[in-house]
């Protein structure tokens, strides 16, 4: 594996800690690399070498910053197959989904490059006479990012690409779970000519140690999160006395919901999808699924079929959809929240254990009907294969249910009126709503929640509005 590093990334060097860690495979727990632990020391240098290199970063032309940005871009597309085979072994995922979030997190670099060169101003009509007023948008400077092990490529890539592209430098900091994709994409940058500094990749296994620093460092313009809401209020909490800038993209509870007069077999084929990507391990999978009376008894027979077909094993062999789960702690809150949902009155359709040895970190792709609101599948992101099934009568109570959530994330539904394809959309308090589609990112489009789910945007013609300042100029004396 040519891409393998197990050093960090810092100032253009490859930079080792004081002590490693080991990488392992979850689909059979082998040891894939022992990489350097970086430490809280490690990370204010690495903020320096940021701030230094800022200050000369931004003053490239656009077009310089754009034609790194799609060096780095082309790299990533040559070694797509071998990014994604170590993105595979790192995190468990099905090796054609590996290849799938590879590509999504080249897009984002090449659509940033592209947007780099658009980053335009206001001419404002003046309220006096003798008034001219101009803005223009600047570099927020050295932004921090703290990214999770579900997508070890795109969530960095999604973060950085913008914040590059608009003249500021990162720190990021990978999930210890999978840094390896991390520092796979610091080796292509390095090839790409980025000037030392720009981009900086801190591996440690002090995840807190490293994002105090980040938070506290006042150096530090912005930071950016993806992960669990719970850790992302510890690190606005943290930011607050520096006065940061902060992205938040965190947890979801996404309804998708059925009417009944839905195409059933393409909903089957959308839930599947969003419900059963990365075993059922995204923010935007789907995690409560409310079907409409009428068509509840056909949806579950054909959803059941569906499902029972999906094959689980090792994210490498090319016959599977559903790889392992990330570790044994993600197994065991499955199963709790399986077992919650048995007991209070739930009906285990398929699945609902381990696959193979009792150490085993597959999961049976799982389906409850007759989920009910005091369950923690209504309740709790469930971050695993398990589907849990509503049935609802009226649209006022679905859209109630639906919102009955501190989340706002991804939501769909599929439906053919367009007048109430218009009023769920318009009613479902969320960031993102999939119509007749469980698929929804795509670097075209802004991505992001509201809620407890966060706030940002990531992607599309927004992606970018997040690392700049608006600077306005007020012009007097224009006589
Ligand atoms: P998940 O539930 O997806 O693992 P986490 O929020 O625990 O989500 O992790 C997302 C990222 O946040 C990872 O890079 C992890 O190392 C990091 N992290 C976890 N706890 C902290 C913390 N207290 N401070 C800073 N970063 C943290």
């Amino acid at each position: 594996m040519k891409l393998l590093r197990t050093k960090s990334y810092i100032n253009g060097k490859w930079v080792t800690g004081h002590r490693k860690f080991s990488v392992t495979n979850p689909y059979d727990q082998s040891l894939v690399a022992e990489v350097e632990d970086l430490s809280r020391d490690q990370c204010r240098t690495a903020i320096q070498h940021a701030n230094d290199a800022f200050k000369v970063w931004k003053k490239y032309a656009a077009a310089e910053r754009a034609a790194i940005l799609r060096k780095w871009y082309e790299l990533q597309m040559e070694h797509a197959e071998e990014l994604a085979y170590l993105l595979t072994l790192e995190q468990g995922k099905p090796l054609a989904e590996a290849l799938g979030e590879i590509k999504y997190g080249a897009s984002f670099v090449e659509w940033f490059a592209e947007e780099a060169r658009r980053v335009y101003g206001d001419t404002i009509p003046g309220h006096k006479r003798d008034i001219r007023i101009t803005t223009i948008k600047q570099p927020v400077g050295v932004v921090a990012a703290i990214t999770p092990w579900n997508f070890p490529n795109a969530m960095i890539t999604r973060k950085v690409a913008p914040a590059l592209a608009a003249g500021c430098t990162v720190v990021i900091k990978p999930a210890e779970l999978t840094p390896l994709s991390a520092l796979a994409l610091a080796e292509l940058a390095d090839q790409a000519g980025f000037p030392p500094g720009v981009i900086n990749i801190i591996v440690s296994s002090q995840a807190s140690e490293i994002g105090k620093e980040m938070c506290a460092n006042p150096l530090v313009r912005k930071l950016s999160f993806t992960g669990s809401t719970r850790v992302g209020k510890i690190l606005m909490r943290q930011c607050a006395d520096t006065v940061k800038k902060v992205s938040m993209e965190l947890g979801g509870n996404a309804p998708f919901i059925v009417f009944d007069d839905a195409d059933v077999d393409a909903a089957v084929a959308g839930a599947i999808a969003s419900k059963y990507r990365n075993a059922g391990q995204t923010c935007v999978c789907t995690n409560r699924l409310f079907v409409q009376e009428n068509i509840y008894d056909a949806f579950l027979e054909k959803y059941t079929a569906a499902v029972k077909k999906l094959t689980v094993g090792n994210g490498i062999d090319s016959a599977v959809v559903i790889g392992p789960m990330i570790e044994e702690k993600a197994v065991v809150s499955v199963e709790k929240i399986v077992q919650n949902a048995i007991d209070n009155g739930g009906k285990l359709v398929t699945g609902g254990k381990r696959v193979g040895a009792a150490d085993s970190l597959l999961f049976e792709p799982t389906i409850i009907s007759n989920a009910q609101r005091n369950m923690q599948v209504f309740t709790k992101e469930i971050f695993g294969p398990i589907t849990p099934i509503f049935k609802f009568e009226t649209e006022a109570e679905v859209i109630e249910l639906a919102n009955d959530t501190p989340y706002g994330l991804a939501s769909y539904f599929y439906g053919s009126d367009y007048a109430r394809i218009w009023r769920i959309a318009e009613a479902l308090e969320y960031g993102m709503v999939g119509i007749n589609t469980g698929m929804i990112s795509t670097t075209v489009a802004p991505f992001g929640g509201i809620k407890e789910s966060g706030f940002g945007r990531e992607g599309s013609k927004y992606g970018m509005d997040d690392y700049l300042e608006i600077k306005y100029m007020c012009w007097g004396g224009v006589k």
